[in-house]
């Protein structure tokens, strides 16, 4: 075990919080190849609901957690004729979950 080990009680999940950034990959992924219509959209949908499904189960209260997920997701769908490269809304999607998002203490947050 690395340094951590001298602590018993780790101030969150690491595990949960490797989910969460996963998921945050992927539908960032995912909202960018459904904008500009790649062909990979389908096989990160399907990435991205096995990552919630793990979440599901992972974090007892992850109803909430979900329901601000979904709604960060939401507002990055687009449809875009410029390239992903240049798109503002990708590169939105790209910077992750907003800090002031209430995430839940089991995956870093301050509650
Ligand atoms: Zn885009």
């Amino acid at each position: 075990m690395p340094a951590q080990a001298a602590n018993p009680t780790p101030p969150y999940d690491r595990e949960a919080a490797r989910l969460l950034r996963l998921w945050v990959e992927l539908t960032q992924r995912l909202a960018s190849a459904a904008a500009h219509r790649s062909t990979d959209e389908e096989a990160l949908r399907n990435l991205q609901l096995q990552v919630e499904d793990t979440i599901t189960d992972r974090l007892p209260n992850s109803d909430a957690l979900l329901a601000e997920l979904w709604v960060w997701e939401a507002g990055l769908l687009h449809q875009s004729e410029t390239p992903p490269e240049t798109c503002l809304i990708c590169r939105k999607a790209r910077l992750g979950l907003p800090a002031d998002l209430p995430l839940p203490a089991a995956v870093g947050g301050a509650r």
